[in-house]
This record gives structure tokens, sequence and C-alpha cells, in this order.
């Protein structure tokens, strides 16, 4: 298959949804896009290097998948709706286009379910595989959850459990941020762990976190649930009177102090995530 047929594949299976807002997808110099009047944009893009963010092993239906999941945790954490996504996707030589087409198949899946659509992108070939997603997301006008809204007194909250092992099945909490838009006061998904995620929120917000209990994945130690990344779950503040919705926990509470301080156990807690740069 030549690169113009793999396009009219992709473009095939990429399916329309006249909500999204895509006038126009693939197969045109640039995709349109038209926002409602109402909405703020919300603009993501998310690397995903092999080696780094997967194994060489890691079936392409699930690196695909992953892919567009990660970008997704994120519109999620703003408490947006995906509309459209634009893939860029380099692969080895030695690379079928089967390997491509399983990469798109895994994507659309979750793509498909989750109203998002294929607007558009970009293949080439590299000695590694590496791909690039840019997300759409859009949400009611003024809206959007941020990091930096958390108050003193505030209950911090987090949906799910935590440390699960780094190449599970990423779920993006698009229910639950739409559901914490216009109540939650800041919010974050967890994706380098923890102890760095709320440490930025606490940053952003100018507050300190006091963490008082953490829901733990069923096997895994705490280290992994303070520290591992990959959870991609929603950690989040509501005001005090508020109640966390179903499937989520009260871990802690906001108060006053040094922005960024995050304490557990009577001691501070040291942001030791995920970082690429350490
Ligand atoms: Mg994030």
């Amino acid at each position: 298959m030549n690169e113009l047929e793999l396009v009219e594949r992709l473009r095939k299976m990429s399916g329309k949804d006249r909500r999204s807002g895509v006038v126009r997808g693939i197969g045109d110099d640039c995709a349109v896009f038209r926002p409602k009047a109402n909405e703020d944009l919300l603009l993501k893009t998310d690397q995903l290097i092999e080696g780094v963010h997967f194994s060489r092993t890691m079936p392409p239906e699930r690196i695909g998948e992953r892919a567009l999941a990660r970008a997704l945790s994120d519109i999620a954490a703003a408490g947006g709706d995906p509309r459209c996504c634009l893939v860029a996707l380099a692969v080895p030589r030695t690379k079928a286009d089967k390997w491509v087409l399983s990469f798109f198949r895994g994507l659309l899946r979750l793509a498909a379910r989750t109203g998002t659509v294929l607007a558009g992108g970009d293949l080439a070939h590299d000695n590694k595989t590496h791909c690039s997603v840019m997300a759409v997301g859009a949400v009611r006008r003024g809206k959007a959850l941020t990091r930096a809204g958390a108050r003193p007194g505030d209950q911090l909250c987090v949906s799910g459990r935590l440390g699960k092992p780094w190449d599970q099945r990423i779920e993006p909490r698009l229910a639950l941020g739409r559901e914490l838009a216009g109540h939650a006061t800041a919010c974050i998904d967890l994706s380098d762990g923890l102890s760095l995620d709320l440490h930025r929120l606490c940053k952003e917000s100018r507050v300190v976190a006091k963490i008082e209990r953490i829901p733990i994945v069923r096997g895994a130690s705490l280290e992994r649930a303070l520290h591992g990344g990959e959870d991609y779950e929603l950690l989040f503040t509501l005001p005090a009177s508020g109640k966390p919705p179903t499937g989520t926990t009260r871990i802690g509470k906001i108060v006053r102090g040094t922005a960024g301080t995050v304490w557990f156990e009577g001691k501070k807690l040291a942001p030791r995530g995920y970082n690429h740069f350490t």
C-alpha cells in the first residue's frame, strides 16, 4: 500500500460525527472545525515514544488506543468533551502497513466510543516508532477546570484507586470530568504520580495539601500509589460543603501555607513522580 492508499483506508475507517464540529476532515490540506458560540476550546498535544512510553512488544492496537487515551485524559481533567484529534505517526520501514492499520484500529475504537473524530494527521518513516496526538475538546464558556482554583478549606478527592501497573489500559474519566465542571474548584489528571501532580496543583493554586488517606489498587505498594505514574485518575478539589461524586474518595484537604507543599503522615512529601528531565 502506498501512502495515498493508506490515507484513503484511514479516511474510510475514521467515520464522521456531525456533532463534533468537524466540517471537513481527512483528505484536505487542513481540517475545518466549527466551534459553537457558547464554548471554549481545549487544545492538547501528547507524545508517545517507543522505549519511553511503551515497549516494543506492546500490540499496535493497544499503542494506538493508549496514544489517544492519554490526550483524552487531559480533556477530562479540564471538564470537557472531546471533539476531534490529529495524529502524526512515524514508524520504521520494517513495519508493515498492517501495523499502522492496527494502530489506528485501536485508536479509532476509543475515538468512536468517546465521540472523537480523527480529523487529519501525518505519516512518516523513522528509526523508532513515535506518535503525537493533538486532541481538541470543548467546554461550556468559562467552565473549564484548571489546576489553579483550589482554596484553603476545600476537600481533596481522587477517582478510582492508585498504584496501577504502568501499561494498564487507560479509561479517560470523561464522564466524571463533565460532572465536575462547574463544581470542582481545581482538577488535574494523574499521569506522573500523586506526589508530583498534587504538588503541581498546589503550586498553581498557591495552596498546601494534607493527604489523610489513599485508596490503593489491590496488590500495589504505597510507594507506587504515591509516586508511580500512569494512573490516569482525576485528582480534584471541592468546596467543603460539596459531596464527592460516586466512585471518588475524599483523601485530604487544602490548607494555607507555602505554595506547592504536600503533607503526608506528618511529613513533607517530596514530588518524586515521573519527570522526563531528571
Ligand atoms: Mg495532565
